[in-house]
């Protein structure tokens, strides 16, 4: 990392753009448009002002002339610092220490917008790249992307691309899909009572142990559903799978009151080919008949209903991209698609075929105390957008 991109981290790490706040983010987008301006790229600004804040997304543009643009996908936001009190070293401050750069979103996402501009630059300075770039940077993703990512592809603005990467991703993989989530929470209806008096009541936290006992069936059933995508290193399957876990559990009140209800939350993972809608259907029938089983009152509430996405591996783009990362990485990273969810989908929804490289390591503590940002990563990520971009036909 030169100075400059030392720089330009410093200045944008320094503004907390926690996205529950919406602070600093007209400052933060300032600086960021400054600096793509300075490394030659061609600049606008999208505001989706809304509920009276100033939210601007920015898009900036290199025009290398060619036929093919690709979208890179990055935010400036951050989730809260959390108890500042716990950083070892002033979230809002940028250090740069033993390989490493901490502070509130050096790896998640600030560390991959300096990645992009930094490599936009080289590219323009080398008069090198096959395709041209729109590097998108926008608020709240950390809370959903509306307003955010959300708006520059399906609001006014319109982008529209060949192919789409998610910087904002890890370094171990390059990821091509991701899992769809369903969550809700079903609920256990017994009597309330006198504890002094158990045979009047149905107790129902008596009621949901049977009724849990059979919902682990449900995790036995989602196992066995399988992508066709593959699963990222470390996972016990090779293929991305279904999951189905029970994640809370809420009863009763004092110790000598028979809990009239309980409520039970889960939360479901589906593979990118499955529909929310069906699923939910398939947790509905399955606790219909779990709860007749073993006699027991039900409701059901789903609160979030995600759609997974996926790729197609042969797809060139994502074709070029692996080789790139084997280039300018190791020959050794694989393709895979995420056990959890991600921006990808905002893409493909409007047929952008997409795949998920960036710098957030998974021990990084994004999201924690002490998030920081390896500057091997960094660079790893910078070279392969660069190559990347030489390699494109
Ligand atoms: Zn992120």
């Amino acid at each position: 990392m030169d100075k400059w991109e030392e720089d330009f981290l410093r200045e944008i790490v320094e503004l907390d753009t926690n996205s529950d706040e919406k602070k600093n983010y007209t400052e933060c987008t300032e600086v960021i448009g400054r600096y793509c301006e300075d490394a030659g790229l061609k600049v606008s600004v999208h505001d989706s002002k809304h509920d009276g804040i100033n939210q601007p997304n920015i898009v900036a543009e290199l025009d290398s002339g060619a036929k093919n643009t690709i979208l890179l996908c990055t935010h400036y936001d951050v989730v809260p610092a959390g108890d500042e009190e716990k950083w070892t070293h002033p979230p809002f401050e940028l250090l740069v220490k033993n390989g490493k750069v901490y502070g509130r979103g050096t790896t998640d996402d600030k560390g991959n917008i300096v990645a992009c501009v930094s490599a936009a630059k080289e590219l323009i300075n080398r008069g090198s790249s096959k395709v041209n770039w729109k590097i998108l940077v926008s608020p709240n993703e950390e809370i959903g992307g509306e307003w955010g990512i959300d708006y520059l592809i399906n609001g006014p603005p319109k982008i529209r691309g060949d192919f789409a990467i998610v910087v904002d991703s890890g370094p171990s993989y390059v990821s091509i899909g991701a899992s769809g989530v369903l969550a809700g929470t079903i609920t256990i209806n017994g009597t309330q009572g006198h504890a002094g008096y158990p045979f009047k009541f149905n107790n129902a936290i008596h009621l949901s142990i049977p009724l849990m006992n059979e919902m682990l069936g449900y995790s036995d059933r989602r196992r066995k559903i399988t992508s066709k995508l593959p699963a990222p290193p470390g996972s016990p399957y090779q293929h991305l799978w279904g999951r189905f876990s029970m994640t809370m559990y809420q009863a009763g009140s004092k110790t000598n009151i028979i809990p009239g209800k309980a409520e039970l939350s889960f939360d479901c993972r589906l593979i990118p080919e499955e529909d929310p809608k069906d699923i939910e259907e398939d947790i509905k029938s399955f606790l219909a008949e779990a709860s007749e089983a073993v006699f027991v009152d039900t409701d059901i509430e789903f609160k979030v209903r995600l759609h997974g996405w996926g790729s197609d591996p042969e797809n060139p783009f994502i074709k070029t991209l692996h080789a790139a990362v084997n280039d300018a990485v190791s020959s050794e990273i694989p393709i895979s698609a995420d056990l959890g969810g991600n921006d990808g989908h905002y893409f493909t929804s409007v047929g952008i075929p997409t795949a998920c490289y960036g710098t957030i390591a998974d021990d990084s503590n994004f999201h924690g105390i002490d998030e920081w940002l390896s500057l091997a990563d960094y660079e790893n990520v910078k070279n392969t957008l660069i190559t990347f971009s030489e390699m494109c036909k």
